[in-house]
């Protein structure tokens, strides 16, 4: 349910965050971050173009009562103990700090907030959560129906796709943090008409864009978490690129999924936009077109229907080498939105547990894909180019069917305006290099 943080006409006293941000006093994500080599990394909230530093800000005392214990959490190296909380800490948390930097600060409390900002431009952002298990779905209906037609024109959407969500264990190892550099991985793929496959670089690298929701709380061995409980479940959101190497992909996948084709990297942005930040910008999920089953009823609830999905845009940025050398801007080659996705993240979460497996505080599931039904909103180059036919044209004259040694990818993420005040996720980077020898 909103409350007094989420009003959009709350000013901070920071100039910087009540200029365009996506990092207003409404949002306040958590992060992890290291101003030096040297130094050990520590939990942060983006205000402006600054970080709070909450360890200090605990150390000086600037905590009490529940906010006090989650204030706590927050004075080691990642966000996992905060995830073992309750929600009811971490909202009174929130509170807390939409007050130090919001207009009801005293002075004292502005002057002690003051020297414990920290300017985000001079931080490298760590990966935030010391990431257990990773789980990617499939949920976007979209992108199911568009890899379904090029594989089987006929039946593009497999018989299951309608009743349960479809999943696969990823690998929690390989997540990255935004700004890592990704290595084209080497795989066995079947070239074109060749009768046996041959070992080397991929020449099939794409990008997957995705929401990540990070686990809190969990459940014990054997105890599923009902829907109505699994919304208390989800700490935040991330964006989240699964790259997939296609050609690996087509070879391997059969019987079991996705393995090598996946596994070398995923990148999570390096803000968590929570849950309590987004409660404003929760709408009901799209209607079922006219003779889809409801979902069972272990994963139907009014509150899902009404109000389960999440009003995110969702935007792919390419910037080349050939671009950057010439002083080209990136482009934007996907827009798409994360309340198109057919399954919510309760949903997941319920179904995730609905076999009794336990999630545990610090697990990433991934939405899949969020492709919409507009051409724009493919949001990989396996949609975009329709498996390489029809390559996309790019400012330099290039074109490209996948990505190339050089490319960076971009995604971002923003919920709309309302009454003024917009805030985004910040960015999810990865520029592709070259396989190492
Ligand atoms: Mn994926």
């Amino acid at each position: 349910v909103p409350d007094f943080t989420h009003d959009a006409a709350r000013r901070s006293w920071l100039d910087a965050a009540n200029r365009p941000t996506d990092f207003p006093l409404q949002n306040l994500p958590f992060g992890v971050f290291r101003v030096r080599d040297d130094e050990i990394a520590r939990v942060g909230i983006a205000i402006g173009d600054a970080i709070l530093d909450l360890g200090r800000a605990h150390e000086a005392g600037l905590f009490a009562g529940d906010a006090l214990a989650a204030a706590d959490a927050c004075v080691g190296h990642s966000l996992n103990p905060l995830l073992a909380l309750a929600r009811p800490a971490r909202q009174a948390l929130r509170h807390r700090v939409s007050r130090l930097l919001g207009p009801e600060a005293t002075g004292v409390e502005r002057e002690a907030v003051a020297a414990l900002l920290v300017p985000r431009a001079d931080v490298r952002m760590e990966l935030p959560v010391a990431i257990g298990d990773y789980t990617d779905f499939y949920a976007s209906i979209h992108h199911a129906t568009n890899v379904g037609r090029m594989l089987r024109p006929e039946h593009p959407l497999l018989p299951n796709y309608k009743w349960v969500p479809i999943g696969y264990h990823g690998r929690a190892s390989s997540v990255v943090v935004s700004g890592t550099e990704i290595a084209r991985p080497r795989g066995q793929r079947l070239l074109p008409g060749a009768e046996a496959p041959t070992f080397g670089p991929s020449g099939r690298l794409d990008y997957e864009l995705e929401i990540g929701a990070y686990v809190s709380g969990g459940n014990s061995l054997g105890h599923p978490i009902p829907i109505d409980r699994a919304r208390e479940h989800l700490f935040g959101l991330c964006l989240v690129n699964d790259w997939s190497a296609r050609d690996l992909q087509a070879w391997e996948y059969q019987p079991l999924g996705p393995f090598l084709s996946k596994s070398f990297a995923t990148t999570v942005s390096p803000w968590v936009v929570t849950a309590d930040a987004l409660e404003p910008y929760r709408v009901a999920m799209p209607p079922r077109p006219a003779g889809d089953p409801p979902p069972l009823p272990y994963l139907d609830s009014a509150q899902e229907r009404e109000a389960g999905a999440y009003d995110i845009a969702l935007e792919v940025w390419l910037r080349t080498a050939a671009m950057r050398a010439q002083g080209l801007p990136p482009v934007r080659v996907s827009l798409s939105h994360a309340r198109d996705l057919y399954w919510s993240f309760p949903q997941l979460i319920t179904h995730h547990t609905s076999n009794g497996c336990n999630l545990r505080p610090g697990d990433l599931l991934a939405s899949g894909t969020v492709s919409g039904s507009a051409p724009e909103a493919r949001a990989s180059l396996l949609e975009l180019t329709w498996q390489g036919a029809h390559p996309l044209p790019l400012p330099t004259g290039e074109q490209r069917r996948f990505l190339e040694d050089g490319d960076e990818v971009v995604f971002r993420g923003r919920v709309p305006a309302t009454g003024g005040a917009t805030m985004g996720f910040g960015e999810c980077r990865g520029l592709v290099r070259a396989p190492a020898s």
